[in-house]
């Protein structure tokens, strides 16, 4: 950063949220601190649940033009408004979230600019654990888009043996008890059991679920999974911090 700084770059990051999802909240102002933090310039545009898509592909479109390096547009939007048409419209080259399909496409052949954060920063802290991918049996529970898709793909880059379930698996349980390494990004809480791992495991919890009584917990029972694991990610303070982390890299 100092080293950019000294070159006269500045590097921006426009953050865009639309509406007043508490948990987009939360995001956003972590990201914002983390700009801070790290120097870079964040322009933030919150805009209100009643925004029209027009007025959104506007703001892209503008920002797209800008001298801004990087735009991010919180998801999910308000249901009125076209996901996929907000992501199409931001340019690839200032993507950050890499969701636009030439981003997308350019994981699928392993030559990319930009990564989605969370599977970035889960590739980082296994990578900085000195854990090796290679052969590895793996198994990543969640095939969204944003998530469970590019980890798998990033993980089969770094030449593991992946598998991906879902809502549809018939025997979850069975398949992640194969696993050397299991990734889960469901959105369950406590999902994956202490006896669904396999003795050794590496064990990483994408899942942040918030419960009634204002607990936040992961897709994995922590403490069942961690006399199994070899190695495991808590909720929170584990993936959450990375994805932020990997946020600050594509800029
Ligand atoms: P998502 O879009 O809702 O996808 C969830 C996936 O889990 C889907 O593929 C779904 O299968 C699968 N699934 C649901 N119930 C299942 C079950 N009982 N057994 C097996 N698979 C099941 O969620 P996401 O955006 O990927 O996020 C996943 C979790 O990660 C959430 O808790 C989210 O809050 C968290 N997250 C954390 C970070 C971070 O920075 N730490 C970032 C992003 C997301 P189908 O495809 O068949 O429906």
């Amino acid at each position: 950063m100092v080293a950019l700084k000294a070159k006269g770059v500045h590097p921006g990051l426009a953050v865009i949220i639309v509406g007043d999802d508490p948990a987009s909240r939360i995001y956003v102002n972590n990201k914002k601190k983390a700009c801070e933090y790290v120097g870079f310039r964040s322009e933030e545009y919150a805009l209100p649940a009643n925004t029209t898509q027009e007025e959104l592909l506007a703001l892209i479109d503008t920002l797209n033009q800008s001298d801004i390096d990087g735009i991010l547009c919180q998801l999910p939007l308000p249901a009125h408004l076209d996901e996929k048409a907000v992501i199409n419209a931001i340019r690839p080259d200032k993507d950050v979230d890499a969701f636009h399909p030439v981003n997308v496409g350019k994981i699928m052949i392993g030559d990319y600019d930009f990564l989605p954060c969370t599977p970035a920063g889960v590739m980082e802290l296994i990578r900085e654990s000195g854990i090796d991918i290679r052969g590895k049996e793996c198994v990543v529970i969640g095939r969204s888009n944003i998530v469970g898709k590019p980890m798998s793909m990033l993980l089969l880059h770094a030449h593991g043996t992946v598998t991906i379930c879902h809502s549809r698996t018939v025997d979850l349980a069975e398949t992640v008890r194969r696993a050397d390494i299991v990734v889960a990004a469901v959105g369950v809480p406590e999902l994956i059991r202490g006896d669904m791992i396999k003795e050794g495991a590496v064990v990483i919890d994408v899942g942040m679920n918030r419960l009634s009584d204002g607990r936040l917990v992961g897709d994995v029972a922590f403490s069942e999974a961690s006399e199994k694991a070899s190695a495991i990610t808590p909720v929170p303070g584990g993936v959450g911090p990375m994805t932020i982390a990997m946020l600050m890299q594509n800029r």
